[in-house]
């Protein structure tokens, strides 16, 4: 056995088959043979197979060549083939576990850091906080005793643009887990075009850089799972998304799966690794359009014994509709059962307003506000926005429809022609953003250096 291949065994790392990729597990015990490649039973098998038939008709590239439709491979230099991606298992003794059951924030910690970041959604916020902190706890404290924990799956429900996914990335960040995050449509049975179910855990695996246990600790969040709810129309047999939510069913709850290692499904050419999603967190999130609907007719059907016509739009215009969702609606919506079932925390987030948009302009720790106002402060300028051009500006962005996502790009474009401007003169001290430039009647004042700085308010 060569040095390189002795070192990859005492450190606990995966081998895959030089010509088929498999894994030493999956593929069993490799055999190495000159040029440095491993190559299992079965491709010796078939290698023998086929030189029995070829021996005649070509040299041993032309035989390499059909077995594994690799192309040529260049045997002088052994370094070009063989070299799948390395799957990192940590060995018995090098394995320390990957959380400290001490090291948790408590839930109120991990709120404050959600509230340095994300505004309002005080109750997802809240939620979240207290779910994670089970989740964590729970997978911390795994063997102490034979009582089960169960898992803090969630389901958030909110408008686009109303912080989901933003929420998720803030947590894995403050957790120091590695997130993956998956789109619910690309998602298709085993054997469709589109990825593969466990597709969503290579992404993970590949956010831990192929570390099998950090993945095994990470978050998953899976969007627009609205998506995948079941047709209305019963007559019609739906494939799709039924389907992929029954398939998601195993991944939710917990099993030892085969993940591809760097692709999004599983081929003859893909290393596989096995990966058990006992303690991933899974999220799922979606917009969950016209569901609405749905709790009005539940609510309106339940007020309706006795008094129907008195109460009939008594929901019509409630705000806080959406937070009255039950399991019963979303499965009226299209969810199956067996799915919800595994997401036992669902709460709603809501859409945000304009007061809430100032807000989000300004307020979070990496506020756009103040990464333009650190980019101008690089050249010495001070940047500053009239309170009138704020509200302007989350006006503009509410009747966009796409909640926060909108703020950026309204922003972007009014600070093109300042951020281009300005390093020109290296007179200019400070900049001021007033309303009218927003509504293009005017423009923004523009102070000296030297002058008295204009604050705002004064
Ligand atoms: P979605 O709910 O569609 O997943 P996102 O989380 O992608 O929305 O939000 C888009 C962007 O809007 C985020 O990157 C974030 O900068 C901003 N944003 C949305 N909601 C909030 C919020 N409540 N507080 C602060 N920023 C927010």
């Amino acid at each position: 056995m060569n040095d390189e291949t002795q070192t990859k065994e005492k450190k606990g790392e995966e081998r895959f088959c030089s010509l088929c990729h498999r894994s030493e597990r999956i593929a069993g015990k490799l055999v190495e043979i000159p040029g440095n490649m491993l190559v299992c039973n079965d491709c010796m098998q078939k290698s023998f197979d086929a030189m029995n038939r070829q021996l005649n008709h070509g040299g041993l590239q032309d035989l390499l060549r059909n077995v594994t439709n690799l192309g040529v491979i260049d045997l002088s230099n052994p370094g070009t083939f063989g070299q799948a991606k390395q799957v990192k298992h940590r060995s018995e003794e090098a394995k320390k576990p990957v959380l400290d059951l001490r090291k948790i924030p408590a839930p109120h910690k991990i709120k404050a850091t959600l509230d340095e970041y994300v505004i309002g959604q005080e109750h997802a916020k809240k939620v979240m906080s207290v779910a994670v902190y089970n989740h964590y706890k729970r997978v911390a404290a795994d063997a102490m005793d034979e009582i089960e924990i169960e898992k803090s799956n969630m389901l958030m429900i909110g408008p686009t643009g109303s912080g989901k996914t933003y929420l998720v990335k803030t947590l894995s960040r403050l957790l120091d887990v590695p997130l993956a995050i998956a789109d619910a449509t690309s998602l298709t049975e085993a054997g469709y075009i589109g990825d593969d179910i466990e597709s969503v855990c290579s992404k993970l695996l590949a956010a831990a850089d192929n570390d099998v246990d950090r993945a095994e600790h990470g978050i998953v969040f899976i969007d627009e799972i609205d998506k995948l709810a079941k047709k209305k129309n019963a007559n019609q047999r739906d494939v799709s998304g039924e389907a992929v939510q029954q398939g998601l069913l195993k991944l939710l709850e917990g099993s030892e799966i085969e993940v591809p290692v760097g692709a999004n499904s599983k081929n003859a050419m893909v290393p596989l690794t096995r990966m058990n999603t006992r303690n991933i967190l899974f999220i799922c999130g979606g917009a969950f359009p016209d569901l609405e609907d749905i709790i009005k007719e539940r609510l309106n059907k339940q007020a309706s014994i006795g008094f129907y016509a008195d109460l009939k739009d008594k929901y019509d215009h409630d705000p806080h509709l959406l937070e009255k969702v039950n399991v019963e609606d979303l499965r009226k919506f299209g969810m199956i059962p067996e799915f919800l079932g595994r997401l036992p925390v669902i709460f709603t987030l809501s859409g945000l307003d304009e007061d809430m948009l100032v807000r989000i302009l300004k307020e979070p720790r990496n506020a756009i506000l103040r990464q333009y106002q650190k980019l101008l402060a690089l050249d010495e300028v001070k940047l500053d926005f009239e309170d009138d051009a704020l509200r302007l500006i989350a006006a503009k962005a509410l009747e966009k429809d796409t909640g926060a996502r909108a703020l950026r790009a309204i922003l972007e474009e009014y600070m093109l022609d300042i951020m281009y401007e300005i390093p020109k003169d290296d007179s200019i001290g400070q900049v001021i953003i007033t309303k009218e430039y927003i509504e293009g009647t005017g423009a923004p004042r523009i102070l000296l250096r030297g002058q008295d700085m204009f604050l705002p308010g004064n």
